[in-house]
């Protein structure tokens, strides 16, 4: 950046106002000032995409209008970071493309962060839609959409992902959260406790999460793993042959309880090695438990039902 880009507002502080190298375009209509950079855009181009921008000096102002260089100019309290990333996309046609399949879903809530902040707070609905349409393909509000990313077997660490919780909560978008906190129930507890991104609020219901996840694997779930009751119209002592509960060693058990796995889909039926009606009743327990599970979903961390989620998002 040449010296030119420098220059002071004419106010008389002494503050450095910087004009960014790739937004201040010679012939935009009006600068806006996010911290002390001065990015010259066209408000033409803001306001196809947001009736806030559009009206930002269409009001006639009680009061003379700030100019910077010329153009009416307006300082806004956003991060620049994230005022970036919203003029790389409304002037390069292309900038979601760069999200390709194999980006990492940590790099792809980095990428839309900022982008979701300033279209919620200066509602700018398309790309609002945009990024929600991006995060909520990883992660799914119903069962269905559970079912699909467990077969996409999309990478979550969730150590990495946790940064969703705290963004959904400030952009509004619940519909990513009961997802996201079960994913990050699998974090270890001393992680939790020491996590800068979470609230104290949040890492409880992790913990607290954790907790009754396992209870519902165990209760709900995956019950036939762990207490084994066999059919009514059992004809082969399925039960008294307890071949099933010795399946799991206590270790199992133990990774179970760190890291409980409810909505995770069984298939491997054949290795029970019980009755045909056995297992028709166990496979009916567990696909009516993982309905269960994911409709109190919500509820184990303290965010409603799926009906107030639906609701209170506001797309
Ligand atoms: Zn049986």
């Amino acid at each position: 950046m040449d010296g030119s880009s420098l220059t002071r507002p004419k106010s008389g502080t002494d503050t450095i106002i910087v004009r960014h190298p790739d937004f201040y375009f010679s012939d935009g209509s009006v600068v806006i000032i996010v911290e002390k950079t001065a990015f010259r855009v066209h408000q033409s181009v803001l306001a196809r995409h947001s009736e806030v921008f559009k009206g930002m000096w269409d009001v006639p102002q009680p009061q003379k209008t700030d100019t910077y260089d010329g153009c009416p100019s307006v300082v806004l309290q956003d991060s620049v970071n994230d005022f970036v990333d919203v003029m790389r996309v409304l002037y390069d046609a292309f900038h979601f493309d760069k999200i390709r399949p194999d980006t990492s879903l940590s790099h792809l809530i980095t990428f839309i962060s900022g982008i979701l902040r300033i279209s919620t707070k200066y509602n700018m609905q398309q790309l609002r839609n945009k990024c929600i349409a991006i995060i909520q393909d990883k992660f799914p509000s119903s069962l269905r959409g559970c079912d699909d990313v467990l077969t996409r077997g999309i990478q979550y660490v969730p150590s990495e992902i946790v940064r969703i919780i705290p963004l959904a909560r400030e952009t509004t978008v619940p519909k990513v959260l009961p997802w996201a906190f079960y994913l990050c129930a699998h974090i270890s507890v001393d992680e939790i406790l020491s996590n800068t991104v979470l609230s104290w609020k949040d890492k409880s219901l992790c913990l607290a999460g954790k907790e009754r996840l396992w209870e519902l694997q165990k209760k709900e779930t995956h019950s036939f793993l762990l207490d084994f009751k066999q059919a009514p119209t059992c004809t082969t002592g399925c039960q008294a042959r307890v071949m099933v509960p010795r399946q799991l060693k206590l270790s199992d058990i133990e990774s179970l309880r760190i890291n409980p796995h409810p909505l995770e889909e069984y298939t491997d039926w054949k290795s029970l090695m019980i009755c045909i009606k056995c297992q028709a009743m166990v496979e009916a327990q567990h696909r009516e438990g993982r309905e269960k599970v994911w409709q109190k979903l919500p509820s184990l961390f303290h965010l409603g039902t799926w009906e107030d989620i639906n609701k209170d998002q506001s797309c």
